[in-house]
């Protein structure tokens, strides 16, 4: 007997038109799962029934344990250069594409499992993932998708009823993910790699129709598509660079092609505004720091032109040449979105002088980090010294000569503090918070977490109750340290 939704095709698109990137494969059994999270409004916007989800078959498909009939799983191959290093043979090794599914706007989107067991990509690792970190990224990144931030999103978390040895005995969990697709700038290295060019093409083309469709209709489709990649990945990184992301391990494994934010892993956010802020334990020369992220994104564009070189032009050096001309547009199209993001938190008016802005900017970004101000409480504070009460953000520098003046004259532009409130969250996805919802959790008590995705998916709005969330950390929080391949 099926009771899966006679609506729910799963499609396999990227199975079947870029198989050898594909490893026919299947989830692991669940011994006991126990469904932890779901997501009932991205549920309805796939046109799964949420209330289905929660059934046996609904957790079957959250788990790939139990899928509709013509469901084709793989894993997908790719490659990556890790902290600058080069792994040819990456891929899902704890992952599964479980198919694509059509959304409520038409459109194509992954649906894709981490955690699901052992693939031919595992090396040495286990294939499976605890139920803290699935959570962690649930909340993190339905938190981003709500701060306007392009993201794969959380689908929903299964514990699976089996332990997980880390450096202790944790349970292990699943989580199904959406995303417009999962392919990254390692894909297209993991096909170039290979020597065939038609390959090559193919993924191109794939990609192209998936994510970037006007590149067709360019009399160069490729070099468009990676000018398209270029100007998707300024606009991201400006993104996390303005609500204070740190993604923390930015191999070309974890960029993808399609802008959207991927792989939650030692990720965290600024309370302290200072560009040097690193998480990862494991990030020592600080590769990935929040200050570094758009060089990082830079380099990794660098890779991915490399791949795309066989496409572009027959001359190797003209291609050369093209790549090295689309590349150099990222800096100008990073510094224009995190200019005119910087302009939307301050509220400035449209008419303002670029330079006059760019100085406001650069000033209060000294001046911020001198006195470790909190990057999100500053914004709220500054809104209301917008509307003339000054106490809030005063409060937050040591130097209050040099904020004062520096207030005076940002005023004197006329800022919008309503504006401002719609642009600048008063909640996002604080360490100490998340650390404690996560904790909770482990221990069996989902409330906190719930109380938490609730605070942080609706981040502008000024709701009573939700101090707390709004609140940087306590003094006796310390300093957070985030780890991978958790
Ligand atoms: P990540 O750091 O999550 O981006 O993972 C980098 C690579 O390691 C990817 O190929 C993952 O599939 C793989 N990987 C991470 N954790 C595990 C695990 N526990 N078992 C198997 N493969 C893993
Ligand atoms: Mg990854």
């Amino acid at each position: 007997m099926s009771v899966t939704p006679v609506s729910l095709h799963l499609h396999d698109h990227f199975a079947r038109e870029l198989g050898e990137m594909a490893v026919p494969w299947q989830a692991e059994r669940t011994p006991d799962p126990r469904l932890l999270a779901v997501n009932d409004r991205l549920a309805d916007d796939l046109g799964l029934d949420p209330a289905w989800l929660r059934t046996p078959e609904g957790i079957g498909l959250l788990t790939g344990t139990r899928l509709p009939d013509g469901a084709a799983p793989v894993a997908q191959a790719y490659s990556g250069h890790q902290f600058g290093g080069f792994s040819p043979r990456l891929g899902d090794g704890r992952a599964l594409l479980v198919g694509e599914l059509v959304d409520r706007d038409g459109a194509l989107r992954d649906l894709h499992l981490k955690g699901s067991g052992r693939t031919p990509f595992a090396r040495g690792g286990d294939g499976l993932a605890a139920v803290g970190p699935m959570l962690r990224e649930y909340v993190v990144s339905e938190a981003m998708h709500a701060l306007g931030v392009p993201t794969t999103r959380a689908l929903g978390v299964v514990a699976t009823g089996r332990s997980v040895r880390r450096e202790e005995i944790l349970p292990g969990a699943v989580l199904a993910r959406v995303a417009s697709s999962h392919l990254r700038v390692g894909s297209f290295q993991y096909a170039a790699a290979t020597g065939d060019v038609a390959l090559l093409r193919r993924l191109a083309d794939h990609v192209i129709v998936r994510h970037h469709p006007a590149a067709a209709g360019s009399e160069r489709p490729y070099l468009a598509l990676y000018d398209a990649v270029v100007a998707a990945q300024a606009s991201l990184v400006a993104r996390w660079m303005l609500v204070g992301f740190v993604h923390g391990v930015m191999n070309t494994d974890n960029m993808t092609v399609s802008g959207e934010t991927i792989d939650y892993g030692p990720c965290a956010f600024l309370d302290a505004f200072d560009p040097a802020t690193v998480y990862s334990s494991i990030d020592h020369e600080g590769r990935y720091s929040y200050g570094n992220q758009p060089v990082a994104a830079e380099w990794n564009l660098a890779r991915l032109a490399e791949a795309l070189l066989p496409l572009l032009d027959d001359d190797q050096e003209r291609a050369v040449a093209l790549a090295t001309d689309s590349l150099g547009a990222f800096r100008s199209r990073y510094s224009a979105a995190w200019a005119a993001g910087m302009r939307s938190k301050l509220g400035l008016p449209d008419g303002l002088d670029g330079a006059v802005a760019t100085t406001l900017v650069d000033e209060l970004l000294v001046l911020a980090e001198r006195s470790h101000v909190d990057h999100t409480v500053l914004y709220r504070a500054l809104a209301s010294a917008a509307r003339g009460d000054a106490d809030a953000a005063r409060g937050l520098f040591l130097d209050l000569p040099d904020f004062d003046d520096w207030c005076a004259r940002w005023r004197a532009t006329g800022p919008d503090p309503d504006a401002m409130d719609r642009t600048n969250p008063l909640r996002i996805p604080r360490n100490h918070l998340v650390e404690e919802a996560l904790h909770a959790a482990v221990a069996g008590d989902l409330d906190p977490f719930e109380r938490l995705v609730d605070a942080v998916t609706s981040p502008f709005d000024d709701r009573p109750g939700l101090e707390r969330y709004a609140a940087p950390p306590p003094d006796d929080f310390g300093a957070y340290r985030t780890f991978c391949g958790t």
